[in-house]
C-alpha cells in the first residue's frame, strides 16, 4: 500500500490503483491521464453519509462540493449515493441538471451571482440558495416574487476564523470576498434585510472556513460563532431557524508526512460540540449540512504521465519534464500543494533521484513539484501522481493549447473513459470559421 489501501505495487514492480496495472492503463489510454478509482469515491460518499447522520442525526446531509471534481458522471455517482451537492456556477449547475440531479437537493453558491445564473437556478428549481451579499439578496427576491415563488436561502456568514490554511484557500476571516462578517455587524444586518424580502425564506446559515484543514479547532470555532450567532437572530427577531450548513474543508493526506484524517471520529467529536454549544445557547440542534469535496474525491485519484527530459544541471537541479503541467493541474503553481509521485513501472526500486518535476508549458513556474524523491527516471517511463482525483479536472486549461486528459473510472478490476480526451478538433471547436464585421 503507498498511503491508501488502492493505491499498491504488483510483482511487476508496477504501481496499481484499485487492482489495476497503472503502465497498462497508461498503454492502454494514453497520456497524461486522469484515473479514478470509483469504489473509494462511492464509500466515501457512504461514509460521509452514514457518520453525518449518526453524530448530527437523520435529518443531517452531506453536500458533495462539485467545484472539486466536476463531470457528468460525479453527479450520477452522488445522486445514486444519497448525497445532495452544491453548484458554483451555472456551468455546474447546468450539468448537474443535464444528468438528472435532483434539484432539491442542490445548493447555489457563489460570491457574485449574476441575474442571469439566479433566473436559470429558479427556472431549474435549485433546491437551496446560499446568498452571498445584500445585493444578490435583492436580486434573488425580485426575480422569485416575479416568479410568484419564494426561494429557500441560507445567508453566507464569515465567523472570522483563520484555520491556517494556504491564504488562497482561506475563506472564513473578515477580510474575505465571501459572505458577510458577524465581526462588522453586517451579518446581522443582512438576516435583517432577508427578513424583510418577500420573494425568500430563511432556513439558516452557512459558513465555510477553508480547505486541507487538519486541525479540529477551527471548525468547532468556526461553529460557536455561528450557534451563537444564530442564538442572538433567534432572541433578536424571535424566528426559528432549522439549518446551520458548516461547510467543507476537511484534509486530505497527500504526502507521506501528512495525517490521515478519522472522519468518522473527527465528525463525532464536531457534532458533540455543536449540541453543547446549542444547549449553552438554548436553542434546538438545527439540521446540519456539510459540504465536503476534496475528502471525498481527492485520495481515488492518480495521474499518469509520460517522462520526456532527464535533464541533470550539475551544482543544480534535476529536471525531469512529464507530457503534462500546469495546464492539467496548476495546483503546484497556484499554492506549492505538495505531492507524492513515483515512477510507474519501477515502483519497487529505492527512490533515490530528487528531482523538480516539470511540465511542458512555456513557463518557467510549470512546476509539479520540487524536491520530489524519485526512482531514476529515463525517457518513456510513466510518472504517476496520487492523489490526483480533487481540484485537477476541474482545474484543467488548454493554455499552450494542450489537450485536456480524460477522465477513467476503474472499478472491480475494469476501466472505462468517463470524460474523454480532448482532440485538435475541440480546440478549434468554437472558432468562428470566416468572422465578418456586421457594422
Ligand atoms: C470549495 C468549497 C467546499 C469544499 O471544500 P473542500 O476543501 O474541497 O472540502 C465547500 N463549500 C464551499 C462553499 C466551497 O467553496
Amino acid at each position: 500500500m503507498i498511503l491508501y489501501p488502492h493505491f499498491d505495487i504488483n510483482s511487476q514492480g508496477h504501481l496499481t490503483i484499485g487492482g489495476l496495472d497503472t503502465v497498462e492503463l497508461a498503454r492502454e489510454f494514453g497520456t497524461p491521464v486522469n484515473i479514478l478509482d470509483e469504489n473509494y469515491i462511492r464509500a466515501q460518499m457512504r461514509l460521509y453519509i452514514r457518520c453525518a447522520k449518526q453524530s448530527f442525526g437523520e435529518a443531517a446531509l452531506p453536500l458533495f462540493a462539485s467545484k472539486a471534481l466536476c463531470c457528468a458522471e460525479i453527479y450520477r455517482i452522488a445522486a445514486d449515493e444519497g448525497m445532495g451537492i452544491d453548484c458554483v456556477s451555472p456551468g455546474e449547475l447546468y450539468i448537474a441538471s443535464r444528468t438528472g440531479f435532483p434539484s432539491e437537493r442542490i445548493y447555489f453558491h457563489g460570491n457574485n451571482k449574476t441575474d442571469r445564473d439566479i433566473e436559470q437556478a429558479l427556472d431549474m428549481g435549485v433546491g437551496t440558495f446560499v446568498v452571498d451579499n445584500a445585493e444578490e439578496l435583492q436580486a434573488l427576491s425580485n426575480a422569485s416574487l416575479a416568479r410568484g415563488m419564494r426561494a429557500r436561502i441560507l445567508l453566507r456568514i464569515t465567523p472570522g476564523i483563520d484555520p491556517h490554511t494556504h491564504k488562497a484557500i482561506s475563506t472564513g476571516g473578515v477580510d474575505s470576498k465571501f459572505g458577510s462578517a458577524i465581526h462588522t455587524g453586517q451579518a446581522a444586518q443582512i438576516v435583517k434585510a432577508a427578513l424583510d424580502a418577500p420573494g425568500v425564506d430563511l432556513q439558516g446559515f452557512h459558513c465555510h472556513i477553508g480547505s486541507q484543514i487538519f486541525d479540529a479547532q477551527p471548525f468547532v470555532d468556526a461553529a460557536a460563532m455561528m450557534v451563537k450567532f444564530m442564538a442572538e437572530m433567534i432572541s433578536t427577531h424571535g424566528i426559528r431557524l432549522p439549518e446551520l450548513n458548516l461547510g467543507g474543508g476537511l484534509g486530505v493526506r497527500y504526502t507521506k508526512d501528512q495525517p490521515e484524517l478519522d472522519i468518522e471520529g473527527t465528525m463525532q467529536t464536531f457534532a458533540d460540540k455543536v449540541r453543547a454549544l446549542c444547549t449553552s445557547h438554548g436553542i434546538p440542534m438545527p439540521r446540519v449540512i456539510l459540504e465536503p469535496g476534496r475528502s471525498l474525491v481527492a485520495a481515488a485519484g492518480v495521474t499518469l504521465y509520460s517522462v520526456g527530459s532527464v535533464k541533470e544541471i550539475p551544482g543544480f537541479k534535476n529536471y525531469v519534464s512529464v507530457d503534462g503541467g500546469m495546464a492539467d493541474n496548476p495546483r503546484y503553481a497556484l499554492y506549492q500543494s505538495p505531492y507524492t509521485a513515483l515512477i510507474a513501472n519501477k515502483a519497487d526500486l529505492p527512490a533515490d533521484f530528487c528531482a523538480t518535476l516539470a511540465g511542458r508549458c512555456c513557463e518557467s513556474g510549470d512546476l509539479l513539484g520540487e524536491g520530489m524523491m524519485l526512482q531514476r527516471p529515463v525517457r518513456g517511463d510513466v510518472l504517476a501522481m496520487l492523489v490526483t482525483g480533487a481540484y485537477q479536472h476541474s482545474m484543467a486549461s488548454n493554455y499552450n493549447k494542450l489537450l485536456r486528459p480524460p477522465l477513467v473510472m476503474v472499478k472491480d478490476g475494469q476501466a472505462r473513459v468517463v470524460v474523454r480526451r480532448e482532440t485538435f478538433e475541440d480546440l478549434m471547436a468554437l472558432d468562428v470559421e470566416d468572422p465578418v464585421y456586421s457594422r
